[in-house]
Formats: structure tokens, C-alpha cells, sequence
């Protein structure tokens, strides 16, 4: 990691001066350079050793996202570190009961939870969603606060921007974005090149596929968000659709809808520059939108109310709608009203 690139956000009404800015960086690398060490003695310590095809197709994810940074003009992060961990060590590492890994930016590592028995194909799988994340635009920031402690200002390091997502104070911003686009990689990833490593299972899941989509009356267009999920209270891996199937659904529909859709997605995954994105969105979908748009959380309300928005049939529904959407978002709501949208 390039231990320039940390911007500092001052919280505290005292200025900083120069001095004062490269005490804030050092102590920003020395925090990240601790947390990285204390992770991965961790995650060194209740991680599973990985099968070795698992291993190649991180190589290959490697080799590929490593590529597609560089056709972005971004520079590509180091190779991230990939550890497989067992799902009951998931409460120890994350807030979230619900999440199959995550990626951290800070330490460079990735996670992803196993189950017991699981296929070592749907690991892979998990493994390019998590990439996906790991090689989107990044920035950490260190937060500085003076009022704090007077002589020994406060400094905490984190994410604010992954891909999609914006981490601010003022809310977070970009998930469907952000998940959207991680995900449909992976599909398409695992589609195109992970089921040729795995040709039996994935012949298996296939028919499975088939069998359950048939079962229970589901469209073609479907087919690619199933895969097995973890029943809790079974404690077994079943054939269903993931959360994650919302923000694919609005991500091929932007693709479809938005002209030069997909490159504008992966300007904006990749490289960070939501601008043109924001800008297509708008001229299709009027103004405001992609600020509501950004705001939403995952969540299946999320989806009823942007299928209300796309489908608005004149400027004050669209603005009756997105007064909902924005309903536990007080900052984003005063923004729109400020410019004249709401
Ligand atoms: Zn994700």
C-alpha cells in the first residue's frame, strides 16, 4: 500500500499545520501496520488451508483483476491475502450474521466463510465476489481529533471509500452499487471460467437448478441468482436466492437501460468516477435519483421502492417516492430540498 496516499480528515475545529499532518500520517501507517499484524496473526490461527484448485483460481482472479486495474488506468493493490474461515468464527470477526466473507482494505486480506462440507466451487466462488471488492477503488482515510486529547490528537484509520461505497459521516452511500457490481462478476466469473475447474459439481448444480426452478415456477431470468444458501436453523446448505439478488437485478437493468451501461458501472466500481454514472442515471431517471438511489440500504423495501421510482409516471410521484426512500435519511433529504428536487 502506497503510505502517501492516506488523505486526513480533520474533526477538530484546530487547524492542522504541516507538522502536524505528518505526525497524523505516521501515526495513521503505524496504526495500520499493528492492525494488519494482530489480523493475520489472527486470521492466520482459526483459518482452514485451502485446496489447492481454490488457490489456483485466486491466482487466476489475481492475474485477472490485476489486468482489468490496469485497463482502468488504476494502479492494481498488492495481492490481497485470502484466508477461508469457518463459518462459527464469523460473531468473532464480524457484526454481521448474515455476510459470506468480507474484504479489508486496511490490512489487505480477505475473508470468506466455509461451512462444513462445503464445495470447494461455491469457496471459489465466494472468493471472486470478495476480489471483486478487494481490487475496486480504495481510499482510507485517517481521522484526526484534537479536541480529544490535547497534546496527543486522536487518530483513527478506516475505509471511506470501497468501489461503490462512500463511508462518510454524513451516511453511507453506493451498497446496491457496490454489491451489485461484485456480484455479477462473480456470477459471470464463475460462470465463464470457475464451473470448467469444477466440471462435475457444477453439472450437478445444474441439474439441481433445473429441478428446483421447475419446482417452484421461477422465471429463465432467475436462474443466475440461485445457488445454495446456509439454513441457519437446519444448519444446511439449500438451493435459494441470496439478498444479494436485488442489487444484481438493478445493476443488469442499469447495464440494459443506461447507454454504455456497463462501462459506466465499472468506471465507477473500478476506477471510483460515479460522475458519469450519476450523470446517465439522472437524464434517464430525473433528478435526485441517483442521490436516493446511493442511500438505499439492501434490503427488499429498498427494491419495491426503486421499481415504484423507475416506473414513476410524472415529476411529483417521482418526488412523492423518493420523499419515502429518503424517510430514515434527514441529511440526503435536506440536500434534494436545498437543490430544488424536493
Ligand atoms: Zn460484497
Amino acid at each position: 500500500m502506497n503510505k502517501e496516499d492516506i488523505p486526513i480528515f480533520n474533526l477538530s475545529k484546530t487547524e492542522l499545520i504541516p507538522e502536524d499532518k505528518e505526525v497524523v500520517r505516521a501515526e495513521a501507517n503505524r496504526a495500520i501496520e499493528n492492525e494488519t499484524e494482530e489480523m493475520k496473526r489472527v486470521l492466520r490461527e482459526i483459518s482452514i488451508p485451502m485446496n489447492e484448485r481454490v488457490s489456483m483460481v485466486a491466482d487466476e482472479l489475481h492475474a485477472f483483476q490485476t489486468e482489468r486495474c490496469k485497463s482502468y488506468g488504476r494502479n492494481p493493490p498488492d495481492k490481497p491475502e485470502v484466508f477461508g474461515v469457518p463459518i462459527e468464527y464469523r460473531a468473532r470477526l464480524s457484526k454481521s450474521d448474515s455476510i459470506g466473507g468480507f474484504t479489508n482494505s486496511i490490512d489487505n486480506t480477505v475473508v470468506v466463510f466455509t461451512y462444513p462440507n462445503e464445495l470447494d466451487m461455491w469457496i471459489a466462488k465466494k472468493i471472486a465476489h470478495e476480489l471483486e471488492h478487494a481490487y475496486a477503488y480504495h481510499q482510507n482515510r485517517a481521522d484526526v481529533n484534537f479536541e480529544a486529547s490535547e497534546d496527543d490528537p486522536q487518530v483513527i484509520v478506516g475505509c471511506y471509500r470501497r468501489g461503490g461505497v462512500t463511508l462518510s459521516p454524513k451516511g453511507e452511500y453506493g451498497y446496491f452499487l457496490e454489491e451489485g457490481a461484485a456480484e455479477l462478476g462473480a456470477i459471470e466469473y464463475f460462470t465463464e471460467h470457475i464451473s470448467k475447474l469444477f466440471p462435475d459439481d457444477y453439472e450437478s448444480y445444474l441439474k439441481e437448478r433445473s429441478k428446483f426452478m421447475e419446482e417452484q415456477g421461477l422465471r429463465e431470468a432467475t436462474k443466475d441468482y440461485l445457488g445454495p444458501s446456509y439454513n441457519r436453523e437446519t444448519q444446511t446448505v439449500q438451493m435459494g436466492a441470496t439478498i444479494y439478488a436485488y442489487p444484481v437485478g438493478v445493476v443488469k437493468s442499469l447495464i440494459d437501460e443506461l447507454p454504455e451501461g456497463r462501462e459506466l458501472i465499472n468506471q465507477a466500481h473500478i476506477r471510483g468516477n460515479y460522475v458519469p454514472l450519476a450523470r446517465e442515471f439522472e437524464k434517464l431517471l430525473g433528478k435526485g435519483t441517483f442521490r436516493v438511489f446511493m442511500s438505499l440500504p439492501i434490503k427488499e423495501e429498498s427494491i419495491r421502492g426503486l421499481g415504484e421510482l423507475f416506473s414513476a409516471m410524472n415529476e411529483r410521484e417521482r418526488k412523492t417516492i423518493m420523499e419515502k426512500l429518503l424517510h430514515s435519511r434527514p441529511y440526503d433529504k435536506e440536500t434534494l430540498r436545498r437543490r430544488g428536487v424536493l
